[in-house]
């Protein structure tokens, strides 16, 4: 009997979240390893017609619930449709993002069907002897990566940061298998009133969607220098970024932060400016493309992951970069 891998796809309005793609990308390594499928679950009101995205991004089959109870996203009637899918269908695995939603809705459908779940997973690898699920996380403040498994209870299942798993490019030419799933709902399923859905305004930035990344640690000095660093940014085409010291610190915004309670980044450049490298950040950054890292101390950490180290003094180097990155735009505009 099969018992594929399921991955829950978020979809807002409408447009699936990254996040479903990448997981879908995981799910097919494991899925190779078990020698099973792998299905994305979509739940929403109209959203068959997002089957096609997923498929192509590597699910092999998708099953959707549509209904207008599962058009704005609300614990209760998504627990319940999924928790149906889940007994219906006995899946090995089932992961979600570990997104605001898939915070609230992994824990409810984990007690409904009484099996475990391990949030916010960096890692995921099937164990070659045992076939069972490894799912890595940190632990222990981040000072240590524990490795979980569930044995005793199936399915096994996971939250996964946006960003960490490596989405699989788009094959417009592969095909797969679409079903529709109907869920029962009673109006009572419906157990909170959504008066009105109030949108944020204010500008997002969305650093793990940049290819560069300048980002400041506490060797920067002060909040002000972040403007410098922006300068640079702003020549390469790409956004400012932080560690966690200078958010705690108030000189910069939480969205920006890099590491393991900020967001995991994988951008071609990621440009460290006195940052020490403690693991924490490093697992919000340590796979991008290309590291450079600007330290005063040739121990820093850092330069253990960096592709180019320089040593010296922030404040001295980057006004240099700045130059120099200036010089070469200015000479692009003249060709
Ligand atoms: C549970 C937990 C979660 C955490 N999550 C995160 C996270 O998501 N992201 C994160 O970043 N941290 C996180 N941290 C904090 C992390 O442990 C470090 O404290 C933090 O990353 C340090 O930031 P920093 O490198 O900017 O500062 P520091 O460690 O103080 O390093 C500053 C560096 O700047 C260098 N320097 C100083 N002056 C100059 C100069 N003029 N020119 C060049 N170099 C200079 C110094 O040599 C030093 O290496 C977490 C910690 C815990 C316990």
């Amino acid at each position: 009997m099969n018992r594929d891998i399921y991955v829950v796809v978020e979809q807002v309005d409408g447009v699936v979240q990254k996040v479903g793609i990448e997981l879908i990308g995981i799910a097919t390594k494991l899925a190779a390893d078990l020698e099973q499928k792998v299905v994305a679950v979509l739940l929403g009101d109209k959203v068959k017609g997002l089957a096609d995205t997923l498929i192509q991004h590597g699910a092999e089959k998708v099953i959707y619930v549509e209904d207008p109870m599962l058009g704005v996203y609300a614990t209760e009637p998504y627990t319940k449709a999924l928790n149906a899918i889940i007994e219906a269908k006995n899946p090995e695995i089932v992961l979600y993002g570990a997104t605001s939603i898939g915070r609230d809705l992994a824990p409810r459908v984990s007690a409904r069907v009484h099996t475990g779940l391990t949030a916010d997973c960096t890692k995921l690898e099937i164990d070659p002897e045992t076939k069972l699920l490894l799912m890595t996380r940190p632990a222990f403040g981040g000072n240590i990566m524990a490795t979980i498994i569930c044995k005793e209870h199936k399915p096994q299942m996971a939250t996964v940061r946006p960003g960490v798993m490596q989405a699989l490019p788009k094959d417009s030419s592969r095909t797969g298998e679409v079903e529709e799933f109907k869920v029962d709902f009673a109006p009572e399923d419906m157990n909170i009133t959504i008066r009105e859905v109030v949108k944020s305004t204010h500008a997002k930035v969305d650093i793990t969607e940049s290819k560069v990344l300048v980002s400041g640690g506490r060797g920067i000095g002060s909040a002000e220098y972040f403007d410098v660093l922006k300068e640079l940014a702003d020549e390469l085409g790409g956004l400012v970024t932080s560690s966690r010291a200078n958010v705690d610190a108030g000189w910069i915004g939480r969205e920006r932060q890099v590491g393991q309670t900020g967001k995991t980044v994988r951008p071609d450049l990621y440009m460290a400016c006195g940052i020490s490298g403690a693991i924490q950040h490093l697992a919000g950054m340590e796979d991008s493309e290309f590291i450079i890292a600007i330290n005063k101390d040739t121990h820093a950490p850092i330069f253990g992951v960096a592709d180019l180290g320089i040593v010296g003094d922030v404040h001295k180097i980057i006004p240099l970069v700045i130059e120099k990155v200036k010089a070469i735009n200015e000479s692009k505009k003249d060709i």
